[in-house]
């Protein structure tokens, strides 16, 4: 390998990348673009510094600019989240999750949470298919039983079910969400057969941020933990949240000194800032992002696209999720969207094992709106993207040509909304080397 070369080809790829992006629509439902106040914080000095253990209980020195930011994102997050203590330093969703399980199970004990199949993240998953929950905690994972009519927990299954497998932990929360899940329903018999109640709003945290959506620590769950990058439009990184003071100890000692050293923190410094712009701005901006995908919802519905949920208005959240199965499969139309520039994920329908469907090419996509209403789009615009999806889907149009309409359609949409005013456009390459 060429040094240089390879130096100048790194950085050229990240311009390309930027370019591109400004000319695609992103719908992938866990991702969402920063402000650039955020990303300012992201290539701070921040980044090249440790600071281990609590604010003002370090075990490094240097610390004093950085405890102070990080005591702020724990006070932003406990106001926006109505939690008694807050942990920001998990430096991802997946890394929130463990720390949950560590805080609450031992290896051997029982999780209970959503499949794959219905939802539920990976890091939840069995040891069978690699996940965290059983491979890297060893919990034995036994699933909530899912309604596939409703898309939403079935209560009375679940009551059932709790009954007999009496777990440990009972996790709410998953990466397809169009409902709020049955919390109040069900953490009082979960906790009366001995079990934790958490809930995983990785997808969900700016919604609940912008008061649009359950919030569960009001609702039964004792622990809420995060990813800060999806609804909340903050930089890549996690966050465990409880109910009570109580619970503070345990929680931080499993994050430090049990799952991490450095916890990134010029994505503290972001998350606070994303904090902060959720306090202002949160409620607005999960408003439109609730509206907007109720629209897309309906549109694709009446353009004749298998939009799940109909009879409950399609979604209460970011994501739709259709069953595209009349036209082809999920996989095959993922590829073709993104040859016309449009972004999203094929997804696991609850049905698809069963009908020997799998992940590489399955029965659904998924969308979400949330990276979009981030960039300004409204009801209208909604309206103008079914429109590309339906052609690519059910009018079989050749990608390339609705890629052109694409591309002068997403130059409309270059600045960050619902945050504090910047010059800065959302994709602008941020150059620092300058070569
Ligand atoms: C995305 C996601 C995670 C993991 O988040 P990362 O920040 O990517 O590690 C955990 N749980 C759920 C439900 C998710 O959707």
């Amino acid at each position: 390998m060429d040094p240089e070369k390879s130096f100048d080809k790194t950085l050229h790829l990240l311009k390309e990348h930027h370019k591109w992006t400004k000319k695609t629509i992103n719908l992938i439902a866990s991702e969402n673009i920063p402000s650039p106040a955020v990303r300012e914080a992201l290539v701070s000095d921040f980044g090249n510094r440790y600071a281990e253990g609590a604010p003002k209980k370090r075990l490094y020195a240097g610390c004093k600019y950085i405890d102070e930011v990080e005591l702020l994102a724990m006070d932003l997050a406990k106001e926006v989240y109505g939690a008694a203590h807050a942990n920001v330093q998990p430096i991802s969703g997946v890394l929130a999750n463990l720390a949950t399980y560590t805080a609450f199970t031992e290896s051997g004990d029982t999780l209970m949470c959503l499949p794959i199949t219905c939802g539920g993240h990976i890091s939840m998953g069995k040891k069978k298919f690699g996940g965290t929950a059983g491979t890297v905690h060893g919990l034995n994972v036994e699933y909530i039983p899912f309604d596939e009519e409703a898309m939403n927990i079935d209560v009375q299954k679940t009551r059932e079910k709790i009954a007999e497998v009496k777990p440990d932990l009972l996790l709410f929360g998953a990466s397809v969400f169009l409902f709020p899940h049955p919390i109040e329903e069900l953490a009082d018999v979960a906790k009366e057969h001995g079990a934790r109640v958490a809930y995983d709003g990785a997808h969900v945290a700016g919604l609940i941020g912008g008061k649009r959506f359950q919030n569960p620590l009001e609702e039964g769950a004792e622990v809420m933990d995060l990813s800060t990058h999806k609804t909340l439009p903050g930089p890549q990184h996690g966050m465990v949240l409880t109910a009570a003071e109580d619970l503070k100890q345990v929680v931080d000692n499993a994050i430090f000194p049990g799952l991490v050293s450095n916890h990134h923190l010029h994505a503290v410094a972001g998350v606070a800032i994303s904090l902060a712009e959720c306090l202002e701005f949160g409620e607005e901006y999960a408003d439109q992002i609730i509206k907007n995908a109720k629209v897309l919802g309906k549109e694709l519905y009446d353009h004749g696209l298998n939009v799940l949920g109909s009879e409950n208005g399609f979604t209460s959240s970011h994501v739709i999720l259709i069953d595209v199965t009349d036209h082809g499969l999920g996989g095959d139309f993922e590829r073709k969207l993104e040859e016309a520039n449009i972004i999203l994920n094929r997804n696991l329908l609850p049905w698809d094992v069963r009908e020997d469907r799998h992940y590489d090419n399955p029965g659904g996509i998924r969308i979400g709106v949330s990276e979009v209403t981030r960039l300004g789009m409204k009801e209208d615009e909604m309206s103008s993207i079914a429109d590309f999806i339906y052609r690519i889907i059910v009018e079989d149009e050749d990608p390339e040509k609705v890629k052109k309409e694409v591309v002068d359609f997403s130059q409309n949409y270059s600045n960050v909304h619902y945050s504090f005013d910047s010059e800065t456009e959302a994709y602008e390459y941020i150059n620092i080397h300058s070569r």
